[in-house]
């Protein structure tokens, strides 16, 4: 290697050291027992999924939603398990908010469904009732709930417009678990089905991974089926039925044990993961909430207990929020913004319609913009991140 100058050696250093004060938006966190119940699985003769792993993660998330809780390969197969559940097909439409991650609307265009964008509430980015009713048709399969940040949406106003025309409700609860609404129920467990991820960006995480609810009772045999390859597996294992064979419609949508491996050790921590969150989200909160006159901050309704998944600001425009993320780079923090309003986007465009206004949908895809936030933030990293945004807003 050549000899460097004591100049290059020096700007080199200066480097090495902003990248190791480096603060990331996000982090996947590593729980305690993870490494060993991975290789318990390992170890295993047997990791097709199913297992006692998945048994375990089935009965913790059963528990805490108090129905019963399918794994799936991500949220985007639990969305797409749901549009099979519930019969989506050409020539039906699904309401879906037009501010959130593409698998919301994805899911059920895949099935041939036409996706109906409304607009969210500017002071939540959670669907926003008030366009709901006039978003319905004779051609309405479902309403998508999703709870964005993990702060509940307006349930009882959402319930209360599905019920009156009888379209279900799916929850997509990818960001939300350990959240509930202001009523105490769980998100997830409000609707006929709920969907989360645990993916790597969220909360809990097992790399590639999510979990169906099935909270119409009705539908939670043939749920099993679905979730089997369309077979009676489950109730054959179950000694319930002496024939397992090809009995409905099927996909492959479980996980493998070492996947519910990783996943079960991060569950076991869920509650001390989202603690440790909000500590972070709660001294943003306190520093920005000061400075609320020139950003938006997020707004909680009464009640209603988040999981501290993500914390946001929301500039006053997309120039604005250019000049931050350039501003907070130099000082070695990484500031993110996301969704591209999905009735804005080509597919949305091609699949879907726009059956409400959606200029708070454009207004958050401009403008919101996403902070550090993971388990593990040092107080220099969050005092970092709060110095660097109150200097870029004085
Ligand atoms: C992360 C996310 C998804 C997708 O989750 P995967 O597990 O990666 O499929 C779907 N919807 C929302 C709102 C999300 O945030």
């Amino acid at each position: 290697m050549a000899s460097r100058t004591s100049t290059e050696k020096a700007a080199s250093s200066a480097q090495a050291t902003l990248a190791a004060q480096f603060v990331p938006y996000q982090r996947r966190w590593r729980s305690a027992r993870e490494d060993a119940y991975v290789a318990e699985a390992l170890n295993d003769e047997r990791r097709q999924g199913g297992g006692r792993f998945t048994k375990t993660c089935h009965a913790v998330l059963g528990a805490r939603m108090g129905a019963p809780v399918l794994l799936t390969q991500s949220c985007t197969a639990a969305l797409e398990f749901a549009a099979a559940l519930i019969g989506v097909r050409e020539g039906d439409e699904v309401i879906v908010p037009s501010y959130t991650f593409t698998s919301t609307a994805t899911a059920f265009a895949m099935r041939g469904a036409r996706i109906a964008f409304v607009d969210v509430d500017p002071r939540t980015q959670n669907l926003d009732p008030q366009w709901l009713e006039a978003a319905i048709t004779p051609r309405t399969k479902a309403i998508v709930a999703m709870h964005y940040s993990g702060v509940s949406c307006d349930m009882p106003a959402i319930e209360a417009i599905a019920a009156r025309h009888n379209v279900p409700i799916i929850e997509d609860a990818a960001q939300a678990i350990g959240a509930y609404a202001p009523d105490g129920r769980a998100l997830g467990a409000i609707g006929a089905f709920g969907c989360f991820s645990f993916h790597d960006t969220k909360n809990v995480s097992s790399g590639e991974g999510g979990a169906l609810v099935v909270g119409d009772p009705a539908l939670a045999e043939r749920a099993e089926i679905l979730w089997e390859k369309g077979t009676n597996r489950s109730a054959f294992l179950r000694g319930e039925v002496d024939k397992y064979t090809w009995v409905d419609l099927g996909s492959s949508f479980l996980p493998s044990e070492v996947t519910a491996a990783m996943l079960a050790a991060q569950l076991e921590e869920t509650d001390t993961i989202n603690a440790a969150r909000m500590e972070i989200w709660e001294a943003y909160q306190a520093a920005f909430s000061e400075i609320a006159g020139k950003i938006g901050v997020p707004f909680v309704p009464d009640g209603a207990r988040h999981n501290a998944h993500l914390y946001y600001l929301i500039l006053q425009s997309a120039e604005q929020r250019d000049g931050y993320i350039a501003h907070m780079r130099e000082r070695g923090v990484q500031v993110v913004f996301h969704y591209v309003p999905l009735h804005d986007s080509p597919a949305g465009r091609r699949f879907g319609r726009e059956a409400s206004p959606l200029t708070n949908s454009a207004r958050a895809g401009e403008r919101l913009i996403r902070l550090p936030l993971w388990p593990g933030m040092t107080p220099s990293d969050i005092s970092r991140t709060i110095e660097g945004t109150l200097e870029f807003f004085a």
